[in-house]
């Protein structure tokens, strides 16, 4: 399965492997993520870090201004620059993992549509899965064993 969880740049310096599922993926429409990626959204997977083994290579962290103020870090290969993860909030215990990085990118699917009131007229959202203007409540979303393992990175 975890074979399915390895990605990487587009150079191939950095290569990175899951090792286990994430606890929860994000498409995220608001207008950062927008920016950031020069797309329409974000496909985030939110996994712990020490989850994420780095096979090659050492992404580095990119400061970037965001629309609320808290700090966000673009890790990205120092060589093509393509972003394979961010850290929200200095929250370095989490990863943020690009899944248009992930070798079969379809390995994962959103699990929640967020800041939907940014999103692009055109693109339009599957049914069965939750959207939300803006943020949501995790504890009301997440499967128990993620927030467990939510709980074991905040406390
Ligand atoms: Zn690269
Ligand atoms: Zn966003």
């Amino acid at each position: 399965m975890t074979q399915d969880l390895e990605g990487g740049c587009a150079c191939a310096a950095v290569r990175y492997r899951l090792i286990s599922l994430p606890m929860f993926v994000h498409c995220c429409h608001c207008r950062d993520c927008q920016r950031q990626t020069g797309s329409a959204f974000v496909l985030n997977a939110l996994i712990e870090t020490d989850r994420v083994a780095v096979l090659s290579g050492n992404p580095e962290p990119v400061a970037v201004p965001t629309d609320s103020g808290r700090p966000h870090h673009i890790y990205r290969c120092p060589s093509c620059k393509v972003a394979v993860w961010s850290i929200y909030g200095g929250v370095h215990k989490l990863l943020f993992v690009r899944v248009g990085t992930l070798g079969d990118p379809a390995a994962l699917t959103p699990d929640v549509h967020i800041y939907v009131r940014s999103k692009l007229p055109w693109v339009a959202l599957p049914g069965g899965t939750p959207s939300f203007d803006a943020y949501y409540d995790s504890r009301k979303l997440w499967p128990q064993a993620s927030l467990e393992r939510r709980r074991a990175i905040f406390g």
